[in-house]
């Protein structure tokens, strides 16, 4: 219970989100099987659908790395920023990549040529597996800071305008790419997509070998698996819009969504368990842990309100402070644990003499009670400290030094009025203390009830002196 309460924390990962993502590599490699002998297929260009899968991939990417760098400040883990600059790099490369893209944003590429898109494409892939290797190879201990993450966001930008140079001004020093407008990469250059799709693996046998419980590792892997199909369709798919080309976007896409599902799912759960504990100190706020009857907080809050709406309403409000006779002679004899099963028991007694919704029973401290009975006038309030006096003496605790009886009692003092101009809860509480004072006074285990005229408000100080 304790640990539920304060070990808010990201769950391991079970067996069901395993034998999910066994599911959804299964799924994807059987696509894949299925995909690749049709990549070639040329299917008809849609307009726009570069725009929007490139728009997607940014907005998906910055969503997970914004999640991610703020999970690894949180937690203080540099793995998870690293994680999150992986995504961060594939939001910032896309913009230059659409931009290259024809058809991208407009007909022609807005920068460079239709080899600078192919370019960024393998900075892209090459990019996002290099990080994504960084990251399954760091250790878990390392403090992420606040500065690690400016350093990233920072490097990351400098190093896509690098890469963006690169793949357009620097075109002409580049070995060439798409020359033939059909395949991205011909013989000579095929060492450029080798390394594309081995980065990617190595990757994918990283993350694989983490052996970290957490889904986060999990659902990075099933990722890297979409990755390696993605890049796998793109090459073997060759020219552009082909079947191998638009099932390629949907992996990528997928590569970055089933970690953001996985985080938010983690989120909900941590959000749900959050609630749950909030609900329990919110109890535990208002309650008294030895007898589990409303404390002290709770009862000074309770008579506030209960106060205010009497005044309103014009109705008795009605108040039985109580106190456990030659209590610590009990404690002295029987032993404090004895003591608190003995307060415990009448903190049963006094739930038990309460009926109406409004009424409420609290420990006022030590071995002190009060009971709050709302629209009740003195009489009312008497009947239920009488009923709680004869509850008591049937239960028959004993008490060798509480003579006569010999048996565990109270005294109870009672205090009832109409609130009015003038008066406040402090009258009332001390009219019953009063009460409560008279009933020991005069010999214990027993109620007095305080002269109404005793909680009349006190006359303005000027009219004393
Ligand atoms: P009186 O009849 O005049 O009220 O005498 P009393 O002994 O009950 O009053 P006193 O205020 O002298 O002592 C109260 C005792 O209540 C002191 C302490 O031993 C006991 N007590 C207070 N809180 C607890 C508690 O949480 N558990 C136990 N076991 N005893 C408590
Ligand atoms: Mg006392
Ligand atoms: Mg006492």
């Amino acid at each position: 219970m304790q640990d539920e309460l304060y070990l808010i924390k990201e769950a391991e990962v079970g067996s069901r989100q395993i034998g999910l993502a066994k599911v959804v590599v299964t799924l994807l490699l059987l696509s894949a099987a299925i995909a690749t002998p049709l990549a070639m297929v040329p299917l008809v260009p849609i307009p726009g659908y570069m725009s929007a899968f490139g728009i997607a991939m940014i907005i998906i990417n910055i969503i997970l790395g914004a999640l991610l760098f703020a999970k690894g400040l949180i937690e203080s883990k540099e793995r998870t920023i690293r994680l999150g600059t992986a995504y961060f790099f594939v939001t910032v490369i896309f913009i230059p990549l659409i931009a290259a893209f024809p058809g991208g944003l407009m007909t022609a590429p807005i920068i460079g040529t239709t080899s600078s898109a192919v370019w960024l494409w393998c900075y892209w892939h090459t990019g996002f597996g290099l990080l994504i290797i960084r990251y399954a190879l760091s250790s878990d201990d390392v403090a992420g800071t606040a500065t690690s993450v400016r350093t990233s966001i920072i490097a990351t930008i400098a190093v896509v305008v690098l890469l963006t140079l690169s793949a357009t001004i620097g075109l002409p020093y580049m070995p060439a790419v798409f020359s033939n407008g059909k395949n991205f990469f011909d013989d000579s250059t095929l060492v450029i997509p080798a390394l594309v799709f081995g980065v990617n693996l190595i990757a994918l046998l990283c993350v694989m070998r983490m052996r970290d419980s957490k889904p986060e590792q999990l659902w990075v892997m099933v990722g890297m698996f979409a990755a390696c199909i993605d890049i796998w369709l793109t090459l073997y798919g060759g020219s552009r819009f082909s079947l191998g080309w638009y099932f390629a976007k949907i992996t990528s896409l997928f590569t970055s969504l089933v970690v953001l599902i996985s985080q938010l799912y983690g989120i909900t759960r941590l959000y749900n368990s959050i609630a749950g504990a909030n609900k329990i100190l919110m109890t535990q706020a208002n309650q008294d842990g030895l007898t589990a009857l409303s404390n002290r907080r709770c009862f000074d809050q309770v008579l506030e309100i209960e106060w205010n709406r009497a005044r309103r309403d014009k109705r008795s409000l009605a108040l039985l402070m109580i106190d456990v006779d030659f209590f610590k002679k009990y404690n002295d004899s029987y032993g404090h644990l004895a003591g608190d099963d003995c307060l415990r028991k009448i903190a049963n007694h006094m739930l038990a003499v309460i009926n109406r919704p409004g009424d409420v029973a609290a420990r006022y401290g030590g071995e002190e009670f009060v009971v709050i009975l709302p629209n009740t006038d003195a009489s009312g309030a008497r009947l239920v400290g009488e009923r709680l006096l004869y509850n008591l003496s049937q239960t028959a605790i004993p008490h060798a030094q509480n003579l006569p009886s010999g048996l565990v009692t109270l005294s109870i003092g009672v205090s009832a009025m109409v609130p009015g101009a003038g008066s406040n809860t402090t009258m009332l509480a001390l009219a019953a203390d009063k009460a409560l004072y008279e009933a020991k006074e005069h010999g214990r285990n027993q109620i007095r009830t305080a002269a109404p005229e005793s909680i009349a408000p006190m006359p303005p100080a000027f009219l004393l002196s």
